[in-house]
Order: C-alpha cells, then structure tokens, then sequence
C-alpha cells in the first residue's frame, strides 16, 4: 500500500519557483545534454561549456545547469523555460520525485514550495511509478582523472 494508491494531484501554475528562488541542482543525463545541446543549437561540449557546472563527488563529478547569481536557473527567460521541450529528466518528472513520495507528509511538505501539488490533473498510481521508474535514469558521470 502506497499513500498515492488512489492517485495524486498536480497541475504546474508556472510559478516559476522550481527554476529559481532557491539554490539547487539540475543534474543531466547523457540524453538530457544531447537533446538540450540540440535544442540550444550547441555541439554538447559547448553547452556543457556555457550552460553547465561540473559538481564534484570526488573521483567523479556530475553535469549540473548553470544558476544565474539570483539562482535562477540559467535555462530561465522572460518567456519561461528556454529549451521547455527538451528539458531535463529532472524537470519533467517533478514533483514525483523518490525523495517527494517517501510518504504524505513529504508529498504535503513539498506542497508548501509548490503550489501545482494537490491541484488540478490526477495522476494514478500506475502514472506515477511510471515517473518514478523513468527518473531513476542515472545522470550522466564524468571520471576525474
Ligand atoms: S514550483 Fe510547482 S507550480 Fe511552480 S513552476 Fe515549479 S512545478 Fe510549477
């Protein structure tokens, strides 16, 4: 028995506040930094270059987006979301993140920085393993030498 067993909603109100007003990380897959790289017009070295930060776990380190001074994600524009088609796993599998469906009260906590959670479109139980399933992707390691 899970506590989503009768499904979950949330409706995304485009607040923006995932994208920015906290520090964070937005940690790439292999197919993230080709699809983004492509969205963006970029050879991946060069996106990996200018949109991206290597986040260092010792011998190895993690592709992470770029946060703008303000923490905005640097991928954030007037417009919203400038590679919104092709955005990472990451983004496209929240709120139903591992660590958000540990139980109600982390569904509900996180509910408190998101207002698209508990709204509008319900999501069941078989939608939200399927999420789930597709964010344990691993992200993409590069082997410090
Ligand atoms: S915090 Fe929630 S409602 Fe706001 S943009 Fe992110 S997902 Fe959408």
């Amino acid at each position: 028995m899970m506590f989503y067993d009768n499904g979950l909603r949330f409706d995304c109100r485009m607040c923006r506040y995932c994208c920015s007003a906290e520090p964070g990380y937005v940690y790439l897959t292999k197919k993230d930094i080709e699809a983004a790289s492509r969205a963006m017009g970029m050879t991946e070295e060069e996106f990996i270059r200018k949109c991206c930060r290597l986040v260092d776990f010792g011998s190895y380190s993690l592709v992470s987006l770029l946060e703008r001074s303000d923490y905005d994600c640097i991928m954030l524009t007037e417009r919203g979301c400038a590679i919104y088609e092709a955005r990472p796993l990451q983004c496209r599998t929240y709120p139903f993140w591992k660590n958000v469906l540990e139980s109600r009260e982390s569904w509900e906590r996180e509910g408190r920085s998101c207002p698209g959670i508990g709204k509008g479109r319900l999501y069941s139980a078989k939608e939200i393993e399927k999420l789930l399933k597709a964010g344990e992707e691993p992200p993409y390691i590069v082997i410090r030498k």
